[in-house]
């Protein structure tokens, strides 16, 4: 376990470790291949599939962060959980949220409907579904806290207590809070996954995942399979994803205090119905997110009063939150989770999952937030003024 903070190891990663020129800041790695020593003697890198050095120092700042054994950084989030279903076998169980990332749902019933494992999805908040599905002795329970796009919170400690009671492993999507706002090897889990896309990278311009294991070995089988499986990542997202972590903590920061200001206005505006942040002492799990969480993130939903034309005048009206999906990036979001996200759902399997009509998911950013709130200001005056 590094006595590291976490601003310190994503700033210093590799920082003065160039033996060729005394670099600063270390060097990228387009190469694909390397050369072998002398016969019979394999290098650290031979090919770029199996290893690379750029992604190996971002493997390194990942584990660290997440204080896992190690990592294996993927060419996007997909890849990183695609790259975990390598460890399961056609006899074993996944118990998932029945609310979890819509690719994600995608992967693992899609695959389990080819024999690759079985699934099971629940709701991991309703104790008795959890303790039904734990009884049928599962491999993996996979947990995605707060989830998306409601920001609904499970308690990690707790879950994963129970899984490991019944020999079941613990994996955790922890894209939305990032390493340096949970950590959920600490709370027990066995397995961290990342898109980096968001938060991690931070600027919106690659697309990129990780897996971190808190076991070494399984660190190391993670590892053999992503070079057998062709999952890993390439130098140039890696280097550029290197660059954005360097900056998490002061960008978590921000995106934090933003989405207080945020937050305070929303909870003002008549225009506003239900507000979904963890921080909210009425958010069904607050008292979750205190404990396992060390701040609130970037992320929020609100649901608009009104219809569609109330919707449809209101996003029209935003000019600093861009109506775009994806989230973590240093410029604002909005996003209808109906319409974008969760499109693929049903109108009737939405409103079961609990996504209104008119339910909007702000990702937000780090524009100066007075800015931000006037501009929400704005386009609910335009809304008031139509009515
Ligand atoms: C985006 C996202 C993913 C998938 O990651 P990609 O980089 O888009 O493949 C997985 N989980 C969560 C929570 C995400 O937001």
């Amino acid at each position: 376990m590094s006595d590291k903070k976490s601003a310190t190891i994503a700033v210093r990663t590799g920082i003065t470790t160039d033996s060729q020129h005394n670099a600063v800041v270390p060097p990228i790695y387009l190469s694909t291949n390397y050369e072998f020593p002398e016969f019979g003697t394999v290098p650290t890198y031979d090919y770029a599939r199996g290893g690379n050095p750029t992604r190996n120092l971002l493997e390194t700042a990942l584990a660290e962060l997440e204080n896992g054994a190690g990592a294996v950084v993927t060419n996007c989030g997909m890849s990183a959980i695609n790259l975990l279903l390598s460890l399961l076998g056609p006899d074993d169980l996944i118990v998932a949220p029945h609310d979890c990332y819509g690719g994600t749902y995608r992967l693992f019933d899609s695959r389990a409907k080819k024999g690759a494992f079985k699934i099971e999805f629940v709701d991991q908040s309703n104790v008795e579904a959890l303790e039904a599905a734990l009884a049928k002795q599962p491999k993996l329970v996979w947990i995605e806290t707060p989830s998306n796009p409601l920001l609904r919170v499970v308690d990690i400690a707790d879950i994963s207590q129970k899984a490991h009671a019944v020999g079941a492993w613990v994996g955790v999507d922890n894209t939305f809070l990032s390493p340096v706002l949970q950590q959920p090897l600490n709370l027990g889990a066995d397995f961290v996954v990342h898109s980096t896309t968001k938060f991690i990278n931070g600027h919106s311009d690659t697309v990129g995942g990780v897996v971190v294991a808190k076991e070494s070995a399984l660190a190391d089988e993670l590892k053999w399979w992503g070079n057998c499986i062709g999952a890993t990542g390439n130098a140039f997202d890696s280097y550029m994803t290197l660059r954005g972590l360097r900056t998490l903590s002061a960008r978590m920061r921000q995106h934090e205090e933003n989405s207080a200001a945020v937050l305070a206005f929303l909870l003002q505006e008549s225009l506003v119905d239900v507000i979904y942040h963890p921080s909210l002492p009425d958010h069904p799990g607050h008292e979750i997110a205190k404990k396992q969480q060390k701040g609130f993130g970037g992320m929020l939903s609100f649901e608009l009063k009104g219809g569609e034309s109330e919707l449809k005048l209101f996003l029209g009206s935003l000019k600093l939150f861009s109506l775009a999906e994806s989230l973590g990036g240093v410029e604002s979001l909005v996003t209808h989770p109906g319409s974008m996200t969760h499109r693929a759902m049903s109108d009737e399997a939405q409103a079961e999952a609990g996504i209104a009509a008119t339910l909007l998911r702000l990702s937000i950013g780090l524009e100066d937030h007075t800015d931000l709130v006037a501009d929400l200001k704005q386009a609910f005056n335009k809304v008031r003024e139509s009515q």
